[in-house]
């Protein structure tokens, strides 16, 4: 057990000036879903936990004018069985249904979510640190010693995205479907508030994989905001994983289609369970667009969106899968434009 100081400040403001004053070793809770997890693992080793559960004006669901805004505090079950999510938004609130178990979802909230860190095998399970004697390299957790994935038991390993470095996939479900529907992040820290893209909001591997977000020291989300599209109700998030639940993605497809009749006037799909971040399919999207949806169409724009795919030594099988699933949630939203 390593010793940790507890705050639980009130306001975003209160808690922002708690994580400075911290300084090394603070980290943000939430619902604890997964920094619990890696305390016990020894993968973070926090000197400080700043708890924003008592913090005001983060709880709410809007769904109002132009956007939907959902506060970072939000519960994932209270997204995943808002009404008004499930008949304008079926894509969202089906790819936090789909994740993990119903009492996580009850404790984990929608901002924390989107900080969630791999699900990488050895990334998980030679926590402490090569220096500390363990058997598994591992740049993201301890940079520079390698990666034993590379080479080594890789079947739930990225196929896209991937760098010399790392080729772990991002583990959620909700960021996937949050970028296919273009939402931001708004993120408050010590210099001020700003928006961030969803897609811009995770780093591809690199050489630094390491790095995984896109947030200055101390800033915390505060609210993820999705524009309102006609695509919305016309979507699902589609997730195929080795059992039905509590299970993370194998593949997985967010898809959003705006229709005239039968027609593809705009396609918007993102990849999850496959890619080293969410992962959007802009050549997939294209190869639809003014186009009629068949069966064989949406298989080939599944290719389409895996013609840049490198598979490793055990996850060539996420090629035809992931298009396979792609053309099926293409299908199933198709579908729901009917309805
Ligand atoms: Fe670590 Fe990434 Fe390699 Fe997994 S794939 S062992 S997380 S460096």
């Amino acid at each position: 057990m390593r010793a940790f100081s507890y705050v639980r400040p009130q306001t975003a403001a209160a808690a922002i000036e708690a994580f400075a004053a911290a300084g090394a070793g603070a980290r943000y809770i939430a619902g604890g879903t997964t920094l619990y997890d890696l305390m016990k693992l020894d993968i973070e080793q926090p000197k400080h936990l700043i708890d924003v559960t008592a913090v005001q004006g983060m709880d709410a669901i809007e769904i109002r004018g132009d956007q939907l805004r959902f506060g970072a505090l939000v519960p994932m079950s209270a997204i995943a069985a808002d009404p008004g999510v499930l008949r304008e938004y079926p894509v969202l609130a089906e790819s936090l249904a789909r994740a993990a178990s119903q009492q996580l979802r009850n404790m984990a909230t929608v901002g924390g979510n989107l900080l969630q860190r791999t699900r990488c095998l050895y990334f998980r399970n030679g926590a402490g640190g090569t220096s500390a004697g363990n058997t598994y390299p591992c740049n993201k957790r301890d940079p520079g010693s390698g990666c034993a994935a590379i080479g080594g038991a890789d079947r739930g390993q990225a196929v896209l995205g991937q760098s010399a470095s790392c080729t772990a996939v991002s583990p959620g479900d909700w960021p996937v479907a949050l970028v296919a529907l273009d939402a931001h992040v708004e993120v408050l820290g010590q210099s001020g508030a700003r928006s961030i893209a969803v897609a811009d909001l995770y780093r591809l591997p690199g050489k630094t994989p390491h790095r995984e977000f896109e947030l200055k020291q101390g800033e915390m989300i505060t609210a993820i905001v999705v524009p309102k599209t006609p695509a919305g109700a016309c979507s699902t998030y589609y997730k195929i994983c080795d059992r039905e639940s509590y299970a993370f993605a194998l593949a997985s497809a967010a898809v959003a289609l705006e229709m005239d009749g039968g027609v593809v006037k705009q396609a918007r799909i993102a990849l999850g369970g496959v890619a080293t971040v969410p992962w959007r399919a802009t050549a997939a999207e294209a190869s639809l667009a003014g186009r009629t949806l068949t069966p064989e169409l949406a298989l080939a724009a599944g290719h389409v969106a895996f013609a840049d795919a490198k598979p490793g030594r055990d996850n060539g099988y996420k090629i035809e899968l992931g298009a396979r699933t792609v053309a099926d949630a293409l299908m199933i939203a198709a579908g729901r434009n009917a309805a």
